[in-house]
């Protein structure tokens, strides 16, 4: 018998264990998905063409590989077995790694049933810990008991710190016998600063776009109705396996330095600061889930110092020489460093401050996804039903934070995890956005967005939803911004203003949060801060907040902020 492996568009990795067990490799490329909402041109452009490619280097590496286009998995289907004579004939033994989407294996394994072939899920490669690993870490309610009560109550919480110290423990990474190395789990009180101002970050790689990829980009063009940016001239992430490789090379050699430092700070115009920018990759399997974080753990091996030890905004001493490390660009292989241009060391903090995002965050935020859908996805325990303003799709506002953040969206199809959380979600937070639409929109608009990254991302961190994943909202002043970036000094809005015309739109959105939520809120025991600020204030001072929070909605709403 032949058996095939169908990978979906999101297990793009020639390197799986699996393929090397069958005669023959499937993929669809299906585009109902793209035909019902308009998706950022970039997001379609790089799954198709990473498919593409994926196809063409699997042919190159020997493997036997049938692709297909169509409209819908089923149709291709369809045609895979008409291909080989019809299900009787063909009896194909097909696998399929279990998807990453809820409910999305048990679909397939209906298609194919429907047409009489069987089906096997088989484990999915492309994450670093399995079900029955986050099971034996977490307990979770067994039988008939969902995780979420209806009104998105969470039967029980889970802490990311607590897995990922189990997990850092069970993998062995960054430790030192039983101790995690530096004597920390967690050195992010020396990852908040801004950098300075004449700091500028190394500048990230480039894939220009090959034919391959220009074609596949005027195809969806012309094919889809799409979102964002639709030309191809700031399109260049990695779309091969290759690329990718170098993509994680690059961001190890010169951003990882300054990745802990400024990881949470936000500079106008600069979109992507020291950040890695490997999620398109990995979520897309170009990158196995081990590599990077494999990877800065042996950068810090080489190149590590003491947390903090080195400040990349210092301008001098710029390299290990200045540390008395070993010089490390005489073990880059890749030649394009000149001799003796040594590479900047790599503090403990930012080497931590990576790992516990993709081994940390990374495998927890699937794992209560899986746990907590269905409900996750509609989860809205501070029932916020207002549509999203018309300035998350046209970028059209005042407001420099919210300009910037969604100005990189409809540019790149990307933003970084702080205006992501601190801007994004929380201008939504406080102005009263349904979760779901709001998934909905990160979905369509970021390159790496995939269900089950964005829900529990959005719905539960950024939206609130439930309280599986934290015990209190993200919910931030105007003051965040001010302290970890340079938007405010350029916004027309005055930070240092909650009431009034021309006061920061988020003070007064904030404080009128807290007051509407104050029932489900005050309680959780963490916001007693901010509660005790919610009691200073007197009638007059309410008046004025309930004020200002009504017109910013409103003109939010109209698209005049
Ligand atoms: P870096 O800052 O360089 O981080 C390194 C890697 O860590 C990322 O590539 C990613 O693989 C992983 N990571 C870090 N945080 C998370 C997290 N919370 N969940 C999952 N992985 C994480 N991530 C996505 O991959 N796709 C999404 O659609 C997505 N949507 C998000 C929406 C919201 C509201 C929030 C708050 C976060 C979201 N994230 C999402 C998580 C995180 O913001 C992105 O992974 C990160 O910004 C990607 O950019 P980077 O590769 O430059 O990340």
């Amino acid at each position: 018998d032949r058996s095939t492996l169908w990978l979906l568009g999101d297990q793009l990795n020639p390197t799986l264990d699996a393929l090397d067990e069958v005669d023959e490799v499937l993929l669809i490329e299906a585009h109902g998905f793209a035909d019902r909402r308009p998706y950022h041109a970039h997001k379609l452009t790089l799954v198709f063409a990473a498919m593409r490619h994926f196809r063409d280097d699997l042919r190159d590496r020997g493997h036997d590989v049938t692709y297909l286009e169509a409209a819908s998995f089923g149709d291709g289907l369809d045609a895979f077995l008409a291909g080989r004579g019809g299900t009787e004939a063909a009896d194909p033994d097909l696998r399929v790694m279990r998807p990453a989407s809820h409910g999305a294996g048990e679909r397939l394994r209906a298609l194919a049933g429907e047409r009489g072939a069987s089906l096997t899920l088989i484990d999915n490669e492309l994450f670093w810990t399995t079900p029955d690993d986050w099971r034996e870490w977490a307990d979770p309610p067994r039988g008939d008991e969902p995780l979420l009560g209806e009104d998105g109550a969470a039967a029980r919480r889970y802490r990311q710190e607590g897995w990922y110290r189990h997990v850092r423990r069970e993998t062995g990474v960054l430790m030192d016998g039983d101790e995690p190395v530096g004597g920390e789990w967690n050195f992010d009180d020396r990852n908040r600063e801004t950098p300075p101002v004449d700091w500028s970050p190394p500048s990230p790689p480039r894939y220009e776009p090959d034919d391959l990829t220009r074609e596949t980009h005027a195809w969806v063009r012309d094919r889809f109705d799409t979102w964002g940016d639709d030309g191809l001239e700031e399109f260049a992430w990695p779309v091969t396996r290759a690329e990718a490789l170098d993509a994680l090379d690059d961001f190890v050699r010169d951003r990882l330095p300054s990745f802990g430092r400024y990881q949470d700070a936000m500079v106008t115009g600069e979109p992507f600061l020291s950040h890695s920018l490997l999620s398109p990759a990995i979520n897309l399997g170009l990158l196995g889930p081990r590599e990077p974080v494999l990877a800065v753990e042996a950068a810090y091996a080489d190149r590590g110092v003491e947390p903090g030890a080195y400040d990349p905004g210092r301008g001098d001493a710029t390299t290990l020489d200045a540390f008395g490390g070993s010089d490390a660009s005489e073990s880059d292989a890749d030649g394009e460093r000149a001799p003796g241009d040594a590479l900047a060391p790599v503090p403990l903090n930012a080497a931590e401050g990576f790992v516990r995002q993709v081994l940390g965050w990374r495998e927890f935020v699937r794992h209560v996804y899986r746990e907590a859908m269905p409900r996750l996805a509609g989860a809205n325990r501070l029932d916020q039903q207002r549509e999203l303003p018309p300035a998350y799709w046209d970028g059209d506002t005042e407001m420099t934070c919210l300009s910037e953040a969604v100005g990189h969206v409809r540019e790149f199809g990307y933003a970084h995890h702080i205006e992501r959380l601190m801007v994004l979600s929380n201008f939504a937070l406080l102005y009263g956005a349904d979760p779901a639409e709001l998934n909905e929109w990160f979905h369509l608009g970021f390159v790496d967005a995939y269900h089950w990254v964005t829900t529990p991302n959005v719905v539960a961190m950024g939206s609130f939803g439930t309280d599986v994943l934290s015990s209190k909202p993200y919910a931030a002043s105007g003051n965040y911004v001010n302290r970890m970036s340079d938007h405010c000094a350029s916004c027309p809005y005055a930070v240092s203003r909650t009431t009034g015309e021309g006061a920061c739109p988020l003070n007064a959105l904030y404080w009128d949060f807290l007051r509407e939520h104050e029932e489900t809120l005050r309680g959780t025991g963490r916001m007693g801060l901010a509660y005790s600020h919610v009691d200073d204030k007197d009638d007059a001072e309410w008046t004025a907040i309930r004020e200002r929070a009504e017109d910013v909605r409103e003109q939010a709403r109209d698209g005049a902020l």
